[in-house]
């Protein structure tokens, strides 16, 4: 496994991957601090490329003054450890001036979805977010890039700009991996404390009797919201930034849910640390709705 700082190191070996030993090359995208949230994403990229690429970097451009950039938790050798294990080619690990030379004044942004839910809590954060990844992608040139359902926002955004702007990758989705309490793992659970992080689990608990609701019937979307919002306030340590239920793709407010896949989201602070979690709304597939009544 190399690590590579220098962002010209990056394109020559990945130009020569591609053109001279003609191999696909898969981009896993992260901020390091990784979990197993990050390694199913990267299990995922082993088996479906021949290169594996992880990028770490902590961006400072998606990240609001007053958020956590400065104290991000930052740990390369324990990741570079890790990820040795995984049998990750190329862990690509820039400094902030490789990705923002001197000068820096290009900006990616993908209009009307990056505005709501989290793009409404943290203005300017997609902005950061697309950026980066369209410049991870230009140097990488990957044929696969992977991301994790649990950002869902974030993952309709790159498959928009990745569409829009015609680049030549293919973006795949994982499902998010939770603990057993079924808090799904962030690197930010770092920052809480024994209790919060019991406290923590109403977040994932609230989506699950969301679900069972909608999987009962209920296609009322306000309906919904408040049976997730009742949960969560039973929880004291809990703060509720939103809750919302919006078309899977579009990312359009629903009031009522019919065949369209939605997405039910949610930011929530336990103490300071704010977390986000989600669950997907949509009916079973005919075959499988067939099978279950075989
Ligand atoms: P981050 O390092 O937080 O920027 O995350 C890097 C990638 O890992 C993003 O695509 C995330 O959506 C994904 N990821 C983070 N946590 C999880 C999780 N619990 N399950 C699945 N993917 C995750």
């Amino acid at each position: 496994m190399e690590i590579i700082h220098r962002r010209k190191r990056m394109m020559s070996v990945s130009r020569r991957l591609r053109r001279e030993e003609n191999q696909t090359i898969g981009l896993v995208p992260t901020m390091g601090a990784l979990h197993e949230g990050h390694l199913s994403l990267i299990h995922e990229a082993r088996a479906l490329c021949d290169v594996v690429v992880v990028s770490v970097f902590v961006n400072p451009t998606q990240f609001g003054s007053g958020e956590d950039f400065a104290s991000y938790p930052r740990d390369l050798t324990a990741d570079a450890a890790m990820l040795a294990e995984y049998n990750v080619d190329y862990v690509f690990a820039p400094a902030v001036e490789e990705i923002y030379p001197p000068g820096f004044a290009s900006y990616v942004t993908v209009e009307k979805i990056s505005g709501d839910l989290e793009g409404a809590s943290r203005p300017g954060h997609f902005r950061g977010v697309t950026t980066v990844v369209a410049i991870l992608l230009n140097v990488v040139r990957p044929n696969f890039a992977f991301f994790g359902q649990k950002d869902a926002q974030q993952s309709v955004i790159i498959k928009r700009m990745v569409r829009d702007l015609a680049l030549d990758t293919e973006v795949v989705v994982l499902p998010i991996v939770r603990e057993e309490s079924g808090l799904a793992l962030s690197s930010r659970n770092a920052y809480l404390n024994k209790d919060e992080r019991r406290a923590a689990a109403v977040l994932n608990h609230a989506l699950k009797l969301a679900r069972d609701a909608y999987e009962a019937g209920e296609r009322n979307a306000p309906r919904l919201i408040d049976l997730t919002r009742a949960e969560i306030e039973k929880q004291p340590l809990a703060r509720i930034d939103y809750i919302s239920i919006n078309h899977a793709e579009t990312l359009e407010k629903l009031e009522r849910l019919d065949d369209e896949p939605a997405l039910l989201s949610l930011a929530v602070f336990i103490g300071k640390t704010r977390l986000i979690d989600n669950v997907m709304l949509a009916k079973p597939k005919k075959e499988d709705a067939a099978g279950a009544n075989a």
